[in-house]
């Protein structure tokens, strides 16, 4: 296996291509990894578009790059170091690689590491068919998930952390989740899972807002239209009060400034969705000082708080992600991919590519498309 197929941004202008390239080599504290399943983040999307974020985080001098970091796969060779991870184990990657020595690493804040490198972003990714990953981000999966839900774990991992926050304290609490991209829609059904007993989804488009419904939410609001007081209509349905909880995941003035509002007194804002400007202006003191709000930024996700329990809710089918794991395809269909996850209005939510053909068609057949 000196060579394999991979999907590789070679030039600075959008797009990538799918060549024959290199098999990795491992250093001695990484492991090989034969990739079963990969699917599509935003991120993906920035380097594929070659937008302005990704000319000044990745830039130029890295191409050529392979795209990718959300993965599902086996182990096949481990380096000379490597102690707790097997040839044969059924594996993902946290995507945020710590430096283990600043201190936030030194302090149980690994994710958010002052050095963090990015797993297909600051070095190659997963699209294609090997992926060598540090042993200090491999994760075992349970072999009760399946490659195509497996891979999904980092996102999920965001959506996880967004909607327990930093206490925990969600059961039998309201929450508004703006925003309708996958890992709102995922955010959605985990805290179905966890408790939260009302659920209002703020989303844009028909085809992800019915997913939504699906995960769970018990009230969808148009942010696109003004037939309803989307801040009245919250309130409204919480004794007045407004939302417990509100998880910003769309980033528009708009979704904060509404964000801010739908809060409760003491509520829990939690900011996830990255601002389209920056600075950006909300209403500071009454949106957080008079309120006495709690502001939870996330990146990432707790490295590995986040992850035993996104195992857990996948593995005991109390979670149920299918509805947001919209469409499968080859590796080497990756264009086609690419365009259903550019496409306005959505027509698609995660979208995940298989190397290998037969393990295509088995995770067709499992989700019963065809
Ligand atoms: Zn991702
Ligand atoms: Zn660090």
């Amino acid at each position: 296996m000196a060579k394999m197929k991979a999907v590789v941004k070679t030039k600075p202008v959008q797009g990538a291509e799918y060549l024959d390239v290199d098999t990795p080599k491992i250093t001695q504290d990484e492991v090989l990894v034969k990739v079963r399943a990969t699917s599509i983040c935003g991120t993906d999307v920035h380097i594929y578009k070659w937008d302005p974020w990704s000319q000044g985080r990745i830039g130029e001098k890295a191409l050529p790059q392979i795209l990718g970091h959300e993965v599902a796969g086996e182990v096949v060779e481990v380096g000379s170091t490597v102690k707790k991870i097997k040839v044969g184990d059924y594996v993902s990657a946290e995507t945020h690689i710590p430096c283990k020595a600043c201190i936030q690493c030194l302090t149980g804040q690994e994710h958010i590491c002052a050095n963090l490198k990015i797993l297909g972003v600051d070095r190659d990714g997963a699209f294609a068919e090997y992926i060598a990953i540090p042993e200090s981000v491999c994760w075992v999966n349970d072999r009760a998930i399946p490659p195509e839900f497996a891979s999904n774990q980092e996102p999920l991992g965001n959506a996880t952390y967004t909607v327990l926050g930093a206490d925990y304290n969600v059961a039998g609490r309201t929450m508004a989740i703006i925003g309708d991209g996958p890992i709102a829609l995922f955010a959605v059904g985990v805290a179905r899972a966890v408790g939260v007993t009302k659920i209002f989804l703020v989303g844009k488009y028909d085809f992800n807002m019915e997913i939504g419904k699906k995960l769970g939410a018990d009230h969808l609001l148009y942010a696109n239209k003004d037939d309803v007081d989307r801040v009245k209509f919250v309130k409204d349905n919480t004794n007045g009060f407004g939302a417990d909880i509100v998880l910003e995941m769309a980033g528009s003035p708009q979704a904060l400034d509404e964000g801010f509002k739908m809060l409760r007194k003491g509520g829990r804002f939690s900011a996830f969705g990255i601002a389209s400007e920056s600075p950006t202006l909300i209403d500071y003191n009454n949106g957080i000082v008079f309120k006495g709000s709690q502001v939870h930024g996330i990146n990432g996700r707790l490295m590995f708080d986040t992850w035993f329990r996104v195992r857990n809710l996948l593995a005991s089918g109390r979670l149920d992600i299918s509805p947001v794991v919209t469409h499968l395809y080859l590796l080497s269909e990756f264009a086609k991919a690419f365009e259903e996850m550019m496409a306005r209005p959505r027509k698609s939510a995660k979208i995940v590519l298989f190397p290998d053909k037969k393990e295509y068609e088995e995770a067709r057949r499992r989700r019963g498309m065809r």
